[in-house]
């Protein structure tokens, strides 16, 4: 690229010193002088080091360095250092600049956080590229959280400006955040930045349901506020009564939870009634009032409105593991409205919306022993003895530090926080990887319970353990936490090494005997037994499952080699074997092309060229239709795989593959059919539902009806009706028609 293209403009160079200034006028930590200096000089090398370089959006590079600085400062809190890293966090992955001059000018912390936000470099170009970045995010949050929480700042400022990107890259970069950012962001309790990195994934991801809440949400906007204002009125008069100090807020939810929400409980926007939250605010005169005063105001409430008992959650008294501190409640509103009041601190309302960040203000710089620095330990854990690849290392740390959690006991009556979904041999390797190891039985409330019995809240476990015991295989099955699976995993592992140095020795002789070269009969034995490892292999000597003594049934030597012997009868098979291949491959051939014919002209267009010109097939987990959003995605063997955006599939095949995915769309006014399958639900009057919805479908619309299934209980109905049509409008068309019957409360396309 010519020089002339990347040269900074005067006004430019203004509009840069104008978002600096705006960036450091934005912190909300204190600084010193030194600190001012040193600011000042991270933007002045970062400036100067992306000079060249420009943004997708056509702006000078520097813009992104301020704007995620200005994140970290603005929205996180954090200070000088965080400042100072994130202005040049993409310094050494992008510019000549060499990471020992960061570490000089700047000190070993700020070397050791830019570091952690490099990208490993090209040497891992390989498919698990994404992940393995990841992996070394997590690394080094052991060493310094700041370095995950300008990674997030980072993210989010991308994803916020991510309009300028093409489309399938919108796609890669917007699954990954919605399968890693947000979660972790919601397990740092940084509720913000997770609300918004969920909002702008649906935003890409699923376009059309978003701008469809949004618009409604907009459209009962007035009418909302309108009762919110209704519902506060004796509130507030009864609470300004009492001497509480406090600020009254209300908010609408998130587009995204909102739509959880819809999809969850299978209803209309028009029927959830949480669409918006009233927060109380208060401020006690000490820290030792807190919970106290927290209760009082709920009082006041309740003696406004009627609570609901079952809603009631308490996290004042038992905090999440996030950190997250609230007591929330939902009363019965004007209308008989349910409305849900969360009331809490400003301490606690500033944890809850800025997570670790806002927790690690209140701790001071050292996380002690709290709910984080147990997370951390997990973390910590999990790195040190991931035996897996870098996917299933990201796998795991989904399962066990995203997730919500449950609460067991120890026989002493210590609470231990567990992911959900944790089993009682987990319990067990939470409590030191020995009783993990040596585990015989487990009590669960005084019950013997087997070891895949699946924890719940207020357990008390007990385990039981002998010496003599150790983990098999099979325990594989019964836990879900990354430290049991990889102490498992190592411990088969150890095991099969001790094993198969046993089998190696008597290969040695064997080969020895047989006068071949030890490296390259090793790999001939690998190959022909289709193992993957020479530890595979030495195991499955010491199993038997190969025998030495057979070796020369199999195989010849021939000049120092071992080479395998042909029998008369294999040599027959084989033949007949490839005569079916051919016969099969003629037949698949002219599968193809019937299907080719049969499906006709589709409309659909991969990598910007008709698809005719692939070898392609719908996947029959989403089963997409004309004018869904698509994307294709090869399989080895399968050619390519159509997925729907939506597929429940796709955020784990895009975060984790994405650099494979291809893009794929539809022309307009499709005329070939395809089946979808619908699930009505509604009222069963007794008098021929089937009849009437497939009088309706058949004889009214002409509709191709491929199956009906249907159920009933007490007087409602759910039919699952697979059904033939044109594209996603047709179909659209159809579940007017069927919301129209008096019969129907429901209808929504099934996701698999
Ligand atoms: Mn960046």
């Amino acid at each position: 690229m010519p020089t002339t293209d990347t040269r900074i403009t005067e006004k430019e160079e203004l509009d840069i010193e104008n978002a600096y200034q705006d960036m450091v006028a934005a912190v909300k930590a204190s600084l010193d002088e030194v600190d001012k200096t040193n600011i000042r000089q991270a933007f002045v090398l970062a400036h100067d080091a992306h000079r060249q370089q420009r943004r997708k959006s056509g702006e000078p590079y520097i813009f992104h360095p301020i704007a995620v600085a200005k994140i970290v400062a603005e929205e996180v809190g954090l200070g000088a250092t965080a400042i100072i890293s994130a202005l040049l966090h993409d310094v050494v992955e992008d510019t000549p600049i060499e990471q020992e001059e960061i570490d000089t000018l700047f000190g070993e912390r700020i070397g050791l956080i830019v570091d952690g936000l490099t990208k490993l470099d090209g040497t891992y170009k390989h498919e698990h590229q994404q992940a393995e970045n990841f992996k070394k995010v997590l690394s080094t949050l052991v060493q310094d959280v700041r370095v995950v929480l300008i990674k997030m700042a980072d993210r989010l400022h991308n994803m916020r400006t991510i309009g300028s990107m093409p489309k399938h890259k919108q796609i890669k970069i917007g699954a990954e955040t919605a399968y890693i950012y947000a979660p972790l962001a919601h397990r740092l309790g940084l509720y913000e930045i997770k609300t918004e990195f969920q909002d702008l994934c649906m935003k890409i991801l699923n376009a059309e349901e978003y701008e469809d809440i949004e618009t409604r949400l907009k459209e009962t906007e007035e009418a909302r506020n309108d009762y919110i204002d209704e519902f506060l009125q004796p509130l507030l008069t009864e609470l300004n009564k009492s001497n509480v100090n406090y600020i009254a807020k209300s908010r609408t939810k998130s587009i995204y939870s909102i739509w959880n929400k819809i999809k969850n409980k299978g209803v209309d926007l028009s029927e959830i009634y949480d669409i918006f939250a009233v927060r109380i605010i208060i401020e006690p005169p000490r820290k030792e009032d807190e919970k106290k005063l927290c209760w009082e105001v709920y009082s006041i409430i309740t003696d406004v409105y009627k609570p609901i008992a079952e809603r009631l959650k308490d996290w004042v008294t038992t905090p999440k593991a996030n950190g997250y501190e609230s007591l929330h409640t939902t009363v019965v509103g004007p209308g008989g409205r349910f409305v849900e009041i969360q009331i809490r601190t400003s301490r606690m309302d500033e944890i809850a919306e800025r997570g670790f960040a806002a927790h690690w203000k209140y701790k001071g710089q050292k996380l002690t022993t709290d709910h984080f620095g147990d997370w951390l330990d997990n973390v910590r854990d999990i790195l040190e003895n991931s035996n897996s690849n870098a996917i299933e290392f990201i796998n795991d740390f989904k399962t066990n530090l995203f997730n919500e959690e449950v609460y067991v006991y120890t026989p002493m009556g210590d609470m231990k926080v567990m992911p959900k979904g944790a089993t009682a041999l987990d319990f067990a390797f939470n409590i030191h990887t020995d009783v993990g190891y040596h585990c015989t039985s487990i009590k669960v409330n005084g019950k013997l319970e087997p070891m895949g019995y699946v924890l719940q809240n207020g357990d008390k476990v007990d385990v039981v353990t002998r010496r003599n015991q150790k983990p098999s295989e099979a325990w594989l099955k019964y836990v879900i936490t990354g430290k049991a699976r990889s102490k498992i995993r190592s411990s088969m592992k150890e095991e099969k090494k001790k094993k198969g140095e046993l089998a190696k020795e008597a290969l040695v002789r064997k080969f020895k005997n047989l006068k071949v070269d030890f490296e390259e009969s090793i790999e001939v034995l690998i190959k022909h037994y289709g193992l993957q490892s020479r530890p595979d292999l030495y195991y499955e000597i010491f199993l038997e499952n190969i025998k030495l003594q057979d070796l020369s049934k199999t195989f010849d030597v021939v000049n120092g080699k071992l080479v395998k012997k042909i029998d008369e009868e294999e040599l027959a098979e084989m033949k007949a074997k490839e005569q079916e291949l051919e016969q099969r491959e003629v037949a698949t051939a002219e599968l193809i092309h019937k299907t080719v014919e049969k499906r006709g002209k589709t409309n659909l267009v991969i990598d910007g060229q008709p698809a005719d010109t692939f070898e392609y097939t719908f996947a029959t987990c989403c089963n997409p239709l004309p004018g869904d959003q698509i994307f294709a995605y090869p399989v080895t063997n399968q050619g390519l795989k159509i997925h729907r955006l939506n597929c429940p599939n796709a955020t784990q095949i895009l975060a984790n593959f994405g650099f494979r995915v291809i893009s794929a769309g539809w022309n307009d006014d499709n005329i070939s059919d395809f089946a979808t399958t619908l699930r009505i639900t509604g009222i069963d009057s007794g008098v021929g539902v089937i009849q009437a919805i497939t009088d309706k479908l058949a004889s009214e619309l002409k509709i191709d009806i491929r199956s009906l299934n249907i159920s009933g209980d007490q007087g409602t109905f759910t039919a699952d009706l697979q059904i033939v049509v044109i594209n996603k409008n047709h179909l659209n068309q159809v579940k007017k028609a069927l919301l129209e019957m008096p019969q129907v409360s429901h209808v929504s396309r099934l996701e698999s």
